[in-house]
């Protein structure tokens, strides 16, 4: 066993870490996980951390949860990995199936790949492909969301919209549409859901009368948009994408990556407006967050379009070396079967009702502008003036700021910019919840109550 000192030598001489400013990680003693226990992650010291982030939005049961480890133990022993470019395997087939029956109905075949990112870019590429089968090649343009974010791989990046993410990449990025989201506490039409929903929906209608038959379809993240920062979307803004969808003939793609798999508090975050999309992406929660694993979903109109003689070239010419593979497959299957064993679904409601109540508290610190939750995710928005709404700085990190207090009090969260987000395993339990939701709070009012952040 390497020696907490080594470890800490080499990260520092070896590893360039993702969305993470190397110059600041290097002045800064790095956690080192170890090892994990339900919502709980372990270091090589031995502290012990509640997981408020879910690893990155991903881990569904806890850690080190026997039914997945057994699983996954038991596909290993058989095989770990064989392709599925011209051949198949038995779990990407029990869980192709698995997918097809829990997702609404018109969702008929899956396509496997790795990550959010690449399940996004399956999607975007067989929306384009599609519409040139169907006679209809100059359908090529994508509507997006503002604050949007669908991954890091350049197509996903061009579906994105979130400035400082994307911004340095312009020149790499094709084009999109992009329309207003429909986020509550920032928007030009005022603080009315209602209001904010229908002038939203408004704008997208006149984008796609615009581009009439040039749209190739919409992309959104249904119910909240993540990395955005946590934005939740007016009740019935779903259902009047969807409208809108099919009374301009084009496509739906609902990006799941962060909102299924239960996170909304239903299976998909679609099914709470009765949505059915063309195409679903998922990922992050599919292998219960314990393997890179994600699927594109889509109808048997969309993927009977590329059927045909071999010659003629409808064949979807897109793939990735792991697709497929049987490890993770086996781990996403155990994960749902966790879900149906345990009727988790309904277990968490009480759950998700004590984290919405427990959140409005927030509302009593001063610097609390916005509380948004949807299920068991959320974002607490944090502002420099209540009154006019103006951000912290980015020289004021006080997003990161926050997150480095609630770690000395055992919690490990991540923020993005100055929205604290709080994403806990879906099997947490109450008792955990309020120790994580009391030092998010004693977090946030140390770090904004003192004289660097408050102004004073
Ligand atoms: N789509 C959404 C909605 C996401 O939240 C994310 C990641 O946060 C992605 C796509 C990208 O997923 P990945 O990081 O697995 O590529």
């Amino acid at each position: 066993m390497l020696d907490k000192q080594t470890l800490i030598d080499w990260d520092r001489r070896y590893l360039w870490h993702p969305f993470t400013q190397m110059q600041d990680w290097l002045a800064e003693e790095p956690v080192i996980i170890e090892r994990g226990e339900g919502v709980y992650l372990i270091d090589t010291a031995g502290n012990r951390y509640i997981d408020g982030v879910a690893s990155m939005w991903t881990n569904v049961h806890g850690h080190n949860r026997q039914e997945i480890n057994d699983a996954i133990k038991a596909q290993i022993d058989k095989i770990a990995h064989s392709t599925l470019l011209g051949y198949s395997n038995v779990p990407a087939i029990k869980l192709a199936k698995k997918l097809v029956e829990i997702t609404p109905q018109g969702l008929d075949k899956v396509f496997y790949s790795d990550n959010g990112a690449t399940s996004v870019e399956i999607a975007l590429k067989i929306a384009y492909q599609y519409w040139q089968h169907k006679g209809e090649p100059e359908r090529k343009i994508f509507v997006n969301l503002d604050s949007a974010y669908h991954g890091d791989t350049v197509g996903a990046m061009s579906v994105g919209c979130i400035e400082v993410f994307h911004r340095t990449f312009d020149g790499l990025l094709f084009e999109t549409v992009h329309v207003p989201a429909p986020y509550v506490y920032r928007s030009p039409a005022g603080n009315q859901p209602e209001a904010v929903r229908d002038y939203c929906l408004r704008e997208l209608e006149k984008t796609l009368q615009e581009f009439n038959r040039q749209v190739a379809g919409i992309i959104i993240e249904p119910l909240i948009q993540g990395a955005g920062g946590m934005i939740t979307a007016p009740e019935g803004f779903l259902k009047g994408v969807e409208t809108l969808a099919r009374n301009s003939n084009t496509l739906l793609i609902l990006d799941e990556v962060m909102t299924g798999i239960g996170r909304t508090g239903r299976m998909w975050a679609c099914e709470h407006e009765d949505v059915v999309p063309d195409i679903l992406c998922t990922a992050k929660g599919l292998s219960g967050g314990y393997l890179p694993l994600a699927a594109t979903l889509t109808s048997d109109e969309i993927y009977n379009a590329f059927l045909g003689e071999y010659k003629n070239l409808k064949t979807f010419f897109h793939g990735h070396t792991f697709t497929g593979n049987q490890l993770g497959c086996a781990a996403a299957t155990a994960n749902l079967e966790i879900f149906e064993k345990e009727g988790l679904l309904d277990k968490i409601q009480p759950t998700i009702a004590h984290f919405q109540r427990r959140l409005m508290e927030f509302y009593s610190l001063d610097h609390v502008g916005d509380v948004r939750v949807c299920g068991l995710a959320a974002g607490v928005e944090l502002v420099r003036d209540r009154e006019t709404k103006e951000p912290y700085t980015l020289e004021e990190k006080v997003g990161i700021e926050v997150c480095k207090a609630a770690l000395k009090r055992g919690v490990m969260l991540r923020p993005i910019v100055n929205t604290i987000v709080l994403m806990p395993p879906l099997q947490i339990s109450v008792s955990e919840l309020d120790q994580l939701l009391d030092v998010v709070y004693s977090s946030i009012e140390c770090v904004t109550s003192g004289s660097r952040l408050n102004g004073g």
